[in-house]
């Protein structure tokens, strides 16, 4: 594998307080390039005006470089929905963190529940990924969760533990990494169903300290905690208003260029 050399990478650092909101669109496989472009253009008018908060667009790989091109000299990251942890090689179908670079992407999703569901991902590829991504100055952002019969056996926190550890394996003792975990409960991913924001603070905290205790206190309080499942322009306060929580993955809703930007003025006002 590829020698990473884990170097720092730009992003939110420092205490808590100076955590900067993040709210990250999924498009999930949805849109082709017109209308991909055109929801993008929607997003920066409609953001124009928002302030202290970072925003990422991670559109499907087919409309990256068309979604990239109308981001470009605007606030909003590209990002995208995965990637392989090798940088090039006989992997038919896959994109690269260079490639990814390439096309403008300054982060990642890794590690999302439907790429575990339906592709079998790993703790074990992810942790590869997570190095990959940092050495090449992406922004990982590692997905977590329970699926309802965990949660129903009461496994939430030993689960969460146990996929944080794995994914941040690779990382080490590491002062100046930036990392955001999205906590996202599998039973609650495009169902209408969301965590309380209490237990998703709770879960949050159990995250944060999973962090510190790998890859030590600095990287912990850097480190950005976003919730996902089900997130809607109604329930968001609910979420950001939680002390351990940064912000938000939002699938379905990000769609919808209105919705979305009500989201993020949301998380916007929790920073302010
Ligand atoms: C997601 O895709 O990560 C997600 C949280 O989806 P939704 O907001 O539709 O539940």
């Amino acid at each position: 594998m590829h020698d990473p050399q884990m170097t720092p990478q730009p992003g939110a650092a420092g205490s808590r307080s100076r955590r900067v909101p993040f709210v990250v669109a999924n498009w999930k496989m949805h849109l082709t390039r017109g209308p991909a472009e055109r929801l993008a253009r929607d997003l920066i008018r409609a953001l124009a005006e928002v302030r202290g908060v970072e925003v990422a667009i991670c559109p499907p790989a087919t409309a990256l470089d068309v979604v990239g091109r109308v981001l470009q000299g605007s606030p909003l990251l590209l990002g995208a929905q995965t990637m392989h942890e090798e940088t090039h090689g006989a992997f038919t179908g896959e994109i690269s963190a260079p490639m990814l670079l390439d096309l403008g992407c300054r982060c990642v999703i890794l590690g999302h529940s439907e790429r575990r569901q339906w592709y079998g991902e790993t703790d074990d590829a992810l942790a590869r990924k997570v190095r990959s991504a940092i050495s090449h100055k992406l922004l990982p952002i590692i997905c977590v969760g329970e699926r309802l019969v965990e949660r129903e056996a009461g496994q939430t926190d030993a689960l969460v533990t146990m996929q944080v550890e794995a994914a941040v394996s690779g990382v080490g003792e590491h002062p100046d990494v930036s990392l955001v975990v999205a906590y996202e409960p599998v039973w609650a991913i495009g169902t209408g169903h969301t965590a309380t924001g209490e237990e998703a603070n709770r879960v949050a905290a159990l995250i944060r300290w999973v962090v510190a205790s790998r890859c030590g206190a600095a990287a912990g309080n850097a480190l950005r905690v976003l919730y996902g499942g089900s997130v809607k322009p109604d329930n968001i306060h609910e979420f950001v208003r939680q002390p351990e929580i940064d912000g938000a993955l939002v699938g379905g809703a990000s769609l919808d260029a209105g919705a979305f930007a009500a989201i993020v003025r949301a998380a916007a006002e929790r920073g302010a």
